[in-house]
């Protein structure tokens, strides 16, 4: 017996403990005071009854009596009695004349009672036990009403969105055309016998449209679209998501041609050896192997095209992407700033924009914005205008907009006025360093007003570009604006502080990155020290390469710290040189809470003529 089996036999019998317990309190709370209810009277009570013309059922056992009156209210349900025969021979008679309804069953009793009792709540638990245990064995292969009824909901839907709604991803949309000619046509290709891509994976960093791109695709060829989100199956009950994908391919299969979409599909395609293991684990597996299954089963070109997103290809099943299968995938990026125009221009068609806005320039300010985050700031800008009562939305509003979407929302705290000072020379000191470094993004804005995210100022920076490829220098120059805050700090208070912890997490991750990847150190060359942990889209994920000598690692920490260092000399150097600035910046600071790029650079060019 393997763990698997043993698994599925410890689960049965602790399913089955849990039914008797459930049999149990329902005989406990339910069934016995039924019982309990029964009121025994004697002969005398039932014919006053009787005379009286309460009664309204009676059924006559063998030796016993049992018979209910007309209830006197809405809210009980009658009282049930419960009386010892008596040899009467005028019974039949009296009760035909009070007009009650009687009968002659032998009602249940003593043990018998007690064993229906049992026996009534276990039966349907028995047949839901039966059913599972069953599903269990076949791999979920049978039908059941838990995610048949579940799957009902599942229904194509035309989107009804078209390219035209998706800005910047025009490659990817060429690469889709050929499903779009597919799905209006399927019988074209099939008399050539053109074989398409059964499954098509749409990979790329959270809320780049990779959703929208797959409603747009079947949108443009006007095909039903049936979606399910991996995320949907993490359920309860076994089996349950496996029929749920055999459900949503046998709708789609009637509905072909169309588009059978699975989002975010890394929540059931993990690799099966690297999945964490809670209970889920053997839900999620079943329900890849259904979908392995339904995908291997059908013939291509039967008109059905399925699409896939995720944002971490990397934790997929390699089974998932086996030729056949999800073999054709396509990259979702983020938005350049072309890009980024489109998708404001999308976004802002419906908004009344005051004449001040420059969409180039939003576009230009946002580097590394995926498409939602853009869409989010349109939103929000649109948000601050209504609350202020006007109807056009400012450049502003976008630009706060902006930085709530960069820092999280903006929350009113008071600083002591001493840490005021600190939080405006540490921003001041980046924001300076920055603007006085050649190679560095100019600044666009520095802010100390506490962040709902726990940060207690930030400077933000404007790339004037996207950037691809940075030189050692443009490196150090990053760095060197990194440890400014941390420099400004020291040449004004003379001491460090816990600020600067960040700033140092980031600047020694650059530094060692340059030492171990980039090949930036003279001592150790040109070699990579590293090796891929899977690199994800969410984060750089690397380590120490295994056969990295001790003495070469020592090298590494020594030389890694050097860069730093010498960064923080450059920064310190370069902020001792305009001491006077650094302070009139904040002064700014301390006094308005936040200072504009051209302000800092009026600040600088008068400090140089004064
Ligand atoms: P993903 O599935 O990649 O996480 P979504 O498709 O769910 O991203 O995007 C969320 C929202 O962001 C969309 O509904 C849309 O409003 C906006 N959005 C994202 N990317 C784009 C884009 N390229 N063009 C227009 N809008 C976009
Ligand atoms: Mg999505
Ligand atoms: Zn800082």
């Amino acid at each position: 017996m393997d763990d698997k089996q043993k698994k599925k036999v410890r689960f049965s019998v602790s399913y089955f403990g849990f039914m008797l317990l459930l049999a149990w309190l329902f005989q406990m709370l339910i069934f016995e005071p039924m019982v309990l209810r029964i009121r025994e009277v004697p002969y005398s009570e039932f014919l006053r009854q009787l005379e009286a013309g309460e009664v309204a059922q009676v059924t006559l056992g063998e030796s016993r009596l049992i018979y209910t009156c007309c209830s006197d209210g809405e809210r009980q349900p009658p009282p049930v009695y419960n009386v010892v025969r008596v040899e009467d021979p005028t019974l039949i008679d009296r009760l035909v004349a009070a007009g009650v309804e009687f009968s002659a069953e032998e009602p249940a009793s003593g043990m018998g009672t007690q064993l229906l009792g049992w026996l009534i709540p276990l039966l349907p638990l028995a047949i839901i036990w039966y059913a599972l245990f069953h599903r269990m064995q076949q791999g979920g292969m049978n039908v059941m009403s838990i995610g048949k009824s579940k799957a009902r909901e599942i229904a194509g839907e035309m989107t009804g969105v078209k390219f035209k709604d998706v800005g910047g991803l025009e490659e990817v949309e060429v690469e889709l055309r050929e499903i779009i000619e597919f799905l209006k046509d399927p019988e074209r290709f099939t008399r050539i016998g053109a074989k398409l891509p059964k499954g098509v994976l749409l990979v790329g960093p959270p809320g780049t449209g990779k959703t929208l791109l797959a409603r747009a695709t079947a949108g443009e060829a006007g095909v039903p679209f049936f979606s399910i989100s991996g995320s949907d199956f993490v359920e309860m009950f076994v089996g349950v998501g496996a029929a749920r994908v055999r459900d949503l391919f046998e709708q789609a299969k009637a509905k072909a041609p169309c588009i059978v979409f699975i989002d975010e599909i890394d929540a059931i395609g993990q690799s099966r050896a690297s999945a964490i293991s809670v209970g889920t684990n053997d839900e999620r597996e079943q329900t890849l192997n259904q979908l392995l299954a339904e995908m291997d089963g059908f013939e291509a070109n039967n008109g059905v095209v399925i699409m896939a997103a995720t944002n971490r290809p990397e934790v997929l099943d390699k089974a998932l992407l086996r030729p056949g299968r999800f073999d054709r995938q396509i990259q979702v990026v983020l938005p350049t700033e072309a890009g980024r125009l489109q998708i404001l221009k999308i976004h802002t068609a419906k908004v009344p924009l005051a004449p001040d806005v420059s969409l180039d320039r939003l576009a230009q300010v946002t580097a590394g914005f995926s498409g939602a985050d853009l869409a989010n700031i349109v939103n929000e800008a649109a948000l601050l205008a209504v609350r202020q009562g006007r109807e056009q939305v400012t450049m502003e509003d976008f630009d706060l907009a902006i930085e709530r979407v960069v820092a999280g929302l903006q929350r009113r705290m008071a600083l002591k006025p001493e840490l005021k000072r600190r939080v405006a020379y540490h921003e001041g000191g980046h924001a300076l360093v920055a603007q006085l470094l050649p190679s560095t993004d100019p600044v666009h804005k520095v802010s100390i007003i506490p962040t709902a995210k726990g940060a207690l100022g930030y400077t933000m920076q404007m790339p004037e570009e996207d950037t691809y490829l940075l030189s050692k220098r443009e490196l150090q120059e990053q760095l060197a604006v990194m440890l400014g805050g941390r420099a400004a700090e020291w040449l004004v208070f003379g001491e460090r502080s816990t600020g600067a912890a960040n700033d140092l997490e980031r600047a020694s991750d650059i530094a060692r990155r340059m030492v171990t990847e980039f090949g930036m150190s003279e001592t150790l060359g040109p070699v990579r020290y590293t090796t891929d942990a899977g690199m994800g889209y969410l984060g750089y994920a690397a380590t120490m390469r295994q056969d990295v000598s001790p003495e070469t690692a020592r090298l590494i920490d020594t030389e890694t710290r050097r860069i730093v260092e010498e960064a923080e000399a450059l920064a310190e150097q370069t902020l001792r040189e305009r001491e006077e600035v650094l302070h009139r910046i904040a002064e700014v600071l301390i006094t308005k809470e936040s200072i504009t790029g051209d302000q800092i650079r009026q600040i600088v060019e008068q400090g140089a003529t004064a």
